[in-house]
């Protein structure tokens, strides 16, 4: 298999060939084919980390995203600041060659000023965060999110606070929005989370 295989866009692809990948992974063979398609699929996969998980749902949120429009398309939460700047790295160098996409980072210690909208397409943040923009500062417009990642859902579910937040911004979404959620673990309660909040799966277990 191959990345050829998979129709990246040509500059995704470019991206992915920057970051020394030669061939999927098995998550990255197995989920991307069903993500990228059209109409939009939903997903849950149960992936460690060390299993390539981060570039999967990193290609198919920059696949979505259309680089003229500027606002928010994509976000994807995470349930710390180090992994959220984590993620933001594999965003910068798989899009590296996609010019005019531009990333926020919505966690602690990042500031936005009244009265501002973000422009920028791909949010990546922590869930007290993103829901503190989208609702008490309302800088952060969710209404026209074309895809929502949930990483580490085992984690989320684990840490008080979390769980809820990420529900609630959930809610904030459209129903066109495409959502998917990783979880290291494939066990009952990660799962009954992931059921209520992403309908209609594609399920992976790795
Ligand atoms: P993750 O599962 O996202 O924590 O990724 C684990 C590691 O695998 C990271 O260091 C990635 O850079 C690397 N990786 C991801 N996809 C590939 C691939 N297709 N080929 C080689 N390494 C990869």
């Amino acid at each position: 298999k191959s990345f050829e295989a998979l129709h990246l866009k040509p500059n995704i692809l470019k991206g992915v060939y920057a970051m020394g990948y030669n061939a999927p992974s098995k998550i990255q063979e197995t989920a991307l084919p069903t993500l990228l398609a059209d109409p939009p699929q939903n997903m849950i996969a149960q992936s460690q980390s060390g299993t390539g998980k981060t570039a999967a749902f990193v290609i198919a949120m920059l696949s979505r995203v259309e680089p003229s429009e500027k606002f928010p398309q994509v976000l994807c939460l995470s349930p710390t600041l180090e992994l959220a700047l984590q993620i933001g790295q594999v965003v910068k160098k798989i899009g590296q060659f996609c010019t005019d996409i531009d990333i926020r980072y919505a966690v602690r210690g990042e500031e936005v000023s009244r009265g501002t909208k973000l422009t920028e397409q791909v949010i990546i943040g922590t869930p007290g965060k993103v829901f503190d923009w989208a609702t008490k500062l309302r800088c952060l417009d969710l209404s026209k999110m074309k895809v929502f990642v949930l990483d580490e859902a085992d984690i989320m579910i684990d840490t008080q606070g979390l769980q809820d937040q990420s529900i609630r911004i959930h809610k904030l979404l459209p129903k066109t929005c495409q959502m998917m959620l990783f979880s290291a673990t494939y066990e009952k309660d990660v799962m009954q989370f992931a059921e209520c909040i992403i309908p209609n799966p594609y399920i992976i277990k790795l």
